[in-house]
């Protein structure tokens, strides 16, 4: 059933943008998903508006407005990435997501695309002008393949949406495209896909398929969706249930566990040449581009502290570090070569020793720039 719906918002706002996916904003066209995936955190009681849980899959409220929102929203703040796109069955009747990037694409904002369907190939031309102007990336949420150990079973989570040999074809399509695509494994469900072969086969599809990334993510289990989650595995997967008690006991996301997992998956990447993390986009002509990449060099570094298991203290100083670069006002590169190493310590939240290691980044990409920019000459 759809619910025609106005809302008087749609533009959720970050004060910078996050370490995942690189998207500062976020805007979706309905509420509530047809493909109905047992283990989607969009149950929790802070995003479903119906009382039933059950109806998350069945009583789709569309955003009707969602393209004039958004374009009176972007026109207001300053260009950075889009996470948006949702392309469930709804999609073919409302075509809302289209419109939405219809407006990104005329205001000049990137855009983050992640999806469990093929339909978003719909939208190819459209992606592509978006990529060309600002950036575009499409990733695809897949947790298995189908030559994989288990598959039937995984697909009993998910089992409205459309297959993962789908997923990876349109994969493939996106990567021809030229735009940066790669997979989203998330979430990874212990005792269902976080086995080696499937981890293994999964980075090697995505390889195969153009993909340029795997990024590695655990189930989240609160509330409601906590107790419909446990519902569903009693019914399909009674064998699984002391396991995921012990692994997600209430209040808790489970995150030693997937540590373990996310390792895993960073040694497979490793051995397949594709990286663990999403490569930020960077948007073309951004001035302050250095400072992206000095900003997403840290927060990279704060995703393997986390999975060494670090103390935190030292996780977050990098974990703020990165955030200063990601505010700061001048062009990194620039306070570099005006005041030195003491300019850079002069950050606030960066200090001597993190100072000393923007240092070499920077030193690195100024020498790689200087040689690409002698190269060029050649011809
Ligand atoms: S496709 Fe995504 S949003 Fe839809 S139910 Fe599955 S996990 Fe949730």
């Amino acid at each position: 059933m759809f619910v025609p719906y106005r809302p008087r918002t749609i533009l959720n706002k970050g004060k910078r943008p996050d370490h995942w996916f690189w998207a500062r904003y976020s805007a979706y066209p309905y509420i509530g998903c047809q493909h109905g995936c047992e283990f989607c955190y969009c149950r929790e009681r802070k995003y479903l508006p119906h009382d039933d849980v059950d109806d998350f899959a069945h009583v789709i409220k569309v955003k009707e407005n969602a393209p004039d929102l958004l374009r009176k929203a972007l026109a207001r703040q300053p260009v950075d990435l889009l996470f948006t796109g949702d392309y469930q069955p709804a999609e073919h009747k409302f075509g809302i997501s289209r419109k939405m990037l219809e407006v990104c694409y005329d205001l000049g904002f990137p855009v983050f695309v992640l999806e469990r369907s093929p339909l978003v190939l719909r939208d190819l031309d459209l992606l592509q002008e978006i990529d060309q102007r600002a950036r575009a990336v499409v990733a695809f949420s897949i947790v298995s393949t189908p030559d994989a150990p288990g598959y039937e079973q995984v697909r009993q989570m998910e089992r409205l949406a459309p297959p993962a040999g789908k997923r990876f074809a349109a994969m493939e399509q996106f990567a021809r495209a030229g735009i940066l695509t790669g997979t989203c494994m998330m979430p990874i469900l212990p005792g269902l896909c976080d086995g080696d072969a499937t981890l293994e086969s999964v980075i090697r599809w995505t390889a195969d398929h153009g993909g340029q990334f795997v990024l590695a993510g655990g189930l989240t289990l609160a509330d409601q969706q906590r107790d419909y989650f446990f519902r569903v595995l009693g019914e399909r997967f009674p064998d699984l249930v002391d396991l995921y008690e012990t692994v997600y006991p209430r209040g808790s996301y489970g995150s030693s566990r997937w540590k373990n997992t996310a390792m895993r998956v960073r040694e497979l990447c490793e051995q397949a040449g594709i990286p663990d993390r999403i490569p930020r986009p960077i948007i073309p002509g951004d001035k302050r581009s250095l400072n992206r990449r000095v900003a997403e060099a840290l927060a990279n570094r704060v995703y393997t502290m986390d999975l060494n298991g670090e103390p935190g203290h030292r996780v977050w100083a990098y974990r703020k570090a990165s955030w200063a670069i990601e505010d700061l006002e001048q062009e990194v590169g620039l306070v570099y070569r005006t005041l030195g190493l003491k300019g850079l310590a002069s950050i606030k939240n960066v200090g001597p020793q993190l100072a000393r290691e923007v240092e070499l980044m920077l030193k690195e990409w100024m020498h790689d720039k200087e040689v690409a920019g002698g190269h060029s000459g050649d011809c």
